[in-house]
């Protein structure tokens, strides 16, 4: 995980960390069973730590699909959506 002249990257987005900006992250989340053994933690840069959050790396991984335009918006909607439409077509 260490790279040359104490340059750590984030294991999500590949941004260059100093060790001063670095994070750690829970790849499968320590509030949902993750271990704090060495193989479930990861540099991340304080931007992807926090959007990342309680999600696991599944999770995580349509998150940033979308975010990089790779996915298109899923089918689903969520309850208040759903709600909302029926009040408008109303
Ligand atoms: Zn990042």
């Amino acid at each position: 995980m260490r790279q040359r002249s104490g340059i750590f990257r984030c294991f999500y987005c590949d941004q260059a960390l100093s060790r001063a900006k670095k994070t750690h992250d829970h790849l499968q989340p320590k509030s949902r069973n993750g271990s704090n053994k060495p193989h479930n933690i990861v540099n991340a840069c304080r931007q992807c730590n926090c959007l990342k959050g309680q999600l696991t790396l599944q999770e995580f991984r349509v998150v940033m699909a979308y975010r990089h335009g790779l996915v298109g918006e899923p089918e689903f909607k969520f309850p208040g959506e759903v709600r909302r439409q029926q009040n408008e077509s109303r």
